[in-house]
């Protein structure tokens, strides 16, 4: 047997070496035990921490590293460095999750999936943190807490509730493009490396001339798209809650990371004041017809996490971290976003969540922002601890700024209704399914209709109804089936 090395040597979090990590220290033989036992109490206090809370949504996920490679040039609409010749590469992190499910939860459920990507590139990450559908349920982040509650528990059962979702899609009819799609094939994916991901929301490229355009993000898996049926999820969740951990890690370790199309659309900046729908609305698409898919490079994942805790818990995403030559879009619920994901990293993870290595972008990261939890870093030389200073510190670059973005109207609390067509894009998805995907489409939602108040069933049906009368009739002939 070949010789083992001389194993590291076991320590307190202070650095002074631990005498015995089997026998705590006592009174004699029998107890009782010594508060000065402290490898004791630092071993049971840092158990008691090991978990931090986890996300309000996206709670259950998987992640990996990878790269994002150039194939298409679009440097005639943004100068982010990361879009730079044909070729060029730039690491990546996936992390992929369900949405309402709890950090336990199993993952062969129904449910949209988060899809985050991180950029590090060497001006700093960039997050394109999307889903695997193309539009969101709802368009203002006002309701944004209402619908998350209506996918939780119920307060008092403690049981998730059918009749809380389906009344507050029937009462918020912007939700059913995102509905058709979530009782479609594509609401249950078979894992992360078999659907498409989408950046969802409408951002902007800026050019070297400074001029501005709208953009959309897709990445189309190359992996091909599979599904489950209910029946078939069924069986899977009863054999392994983590089917889709398990299929991504697997791959990844076999050699066989999953790889995705990364295209986008663009909109010139004045043409999204005459589009017959409002190009800035997340429960929209943009038809391909109007703005075909431009391919401009392939993401692939090759490496799994050596620690899933530090590097996949704690990966923290925000659609707020953008790079020169990528700005946001007037789109609501992106604004919201932009506020509440760093927000929810401050509280969850701690104030200097992205000195973290897994958050922490390749280039240097200088701020005055100063002390709080998590501040690693000493950083010398700190008589620039304020700005502007005499003493070299880092100053403010100004050709970072975007071009101004436009403006018009009067600030006040528009009604997210006026002017907005809920039914016309369903329409389209629904004329795309032939008989099979209609069948179980029908299917799937009345099965998830169950036991939901019929005041509430005949206000979504009426919606059904006006996307298309088959779609209502479908979805009532499945309901008197099921009895
Ligand atoms: P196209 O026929 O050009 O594109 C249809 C799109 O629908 C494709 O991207 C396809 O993805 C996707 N798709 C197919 N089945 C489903 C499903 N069950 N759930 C979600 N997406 C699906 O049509 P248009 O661009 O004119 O759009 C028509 C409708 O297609 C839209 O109203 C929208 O509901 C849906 N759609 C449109 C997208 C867009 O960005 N324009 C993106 C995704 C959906 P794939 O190519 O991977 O098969």
């Amino acid at each position: 047997m070949p010789e083992k090395p001389v194993p590291p040597i076991l320590t307190t979090t202070a650095g002074s070496p631990w005498p015995d990590n089997q026998n705590s220290q006592s009174a004699g033989p029998r107890g009782p035990l010594l508060m000065q036992d402290y490898q004791l109490l630092e071993k049971l206090a840092h158990q008691n921490r090991e978990r931090i809370s986890e996300r309000v949504v996206h709670a259950k996920g998987s992640g990996a590293y990878g790269t994002f490679t150039v194939t298409g040039d679009i440097r005639s609409y943004t100068c982010a460095k990361l879009f730079g010749e044909i070729g060029r590469t730039t690491d990546i992190l996936i992390r992929f999750s369900t949405v309402a499910g709890e950090r336990g939860a199993a993952d062969a459920e129904r449910d949209v999936r988060g899809f985050a990507v991180k950029f590090y590139t060497e001006e700093g990450n960039w997050d394109l943190v999307g889903n695997n559908t193309p539009v969101f349920f709802i368009r203002d982040p006002m309701k944004f807490p209402d619908f998350i509650r209506t996918q939780k528990r119920h307060p008092r059962s403690n049981l998730r509730s059918a009749t809380a979702m389906w009344d507050f899609w029937s009462l918020s009819p912007e939700s059913l493009h995102q509905v058709t799609i979530l009782f479609s094939d594509r609401g249950l994916p078979q894992g992360y490396r078999h659907m498409n991901g989408y950046g969802s929301h409408t951002y902007s490229f800026w050019n070297e001339v400074r001029e501005r355009y709208w953009v959309k993000f897709h990445f189309k898996t190359l992996d091909g798209h599979r599904h489950w049926t209910n029946q078939e999820a069924a069986s899977v969740v009863a054999q392994d809650r983590e089917s889709a951990q398990r299929d991504l890690y697997d791959a990844i370790e076999r050699g066989n990371g999953p790889s995705w199309k990364v295209c986008v659309q663009i909109m010139p900046e004045l043409e999204a004041e005459h589009t017959r729908y409002n190009p800035f609305d997340v429960t929209k698409v943009w038809p391909h017809d109007d703005y075909p898919l431009i391919e401009v490079g392939i993401a692939r994942l090759n490496r799994n996490p050596d620690h899933y805790f530090a590097e996949i818990e704690q990966a923290s995403f925000s659609p707020s971290n953008i790079v020169p030559g990528i700005g946001f879009s007037p789109d609501k619920m992106l604004q919201g976003r932009i506020f509440a994901y760093a927000d929810a990293h401050r509280h969850r993870v701690g104030t200097h969540y992205e000195m973290l290595p897994v958050n922490r972008p390749i280039n240097p990261a200088r701020t005055y922002h100063a002390d709080g939890a998590m501040r690693f870093d000493a950083p010398r030389g700190m008589d620039a601890y304020y700005e502007p200073n005499s003493f070299n510190g880092p100053v403010e670059q100004k050709w970072a700024q975007e071009p101004p973005l436009r403006i018009s109207g009067d600030a006040a609390r528009y009604d997210h209704r006026d002017g907005n067509d809920d039914y016309i894009q369903v329409r389209a998805l629904f004329h795309l399914m032939n008989f099979a995907q209609r069948e179980r489409l029908f299917g799937n939602i009345a099965a998830a209709m169950r036991g939901v108040p019929a005041e509430i069933v005949d206000r979504q049906v009426a919606h059904f109804a006006r996307v298309d009368p088959d779609y209502a009739l479908g979805v009532l002939e499945a309901l008197a089936h099921q009895g």
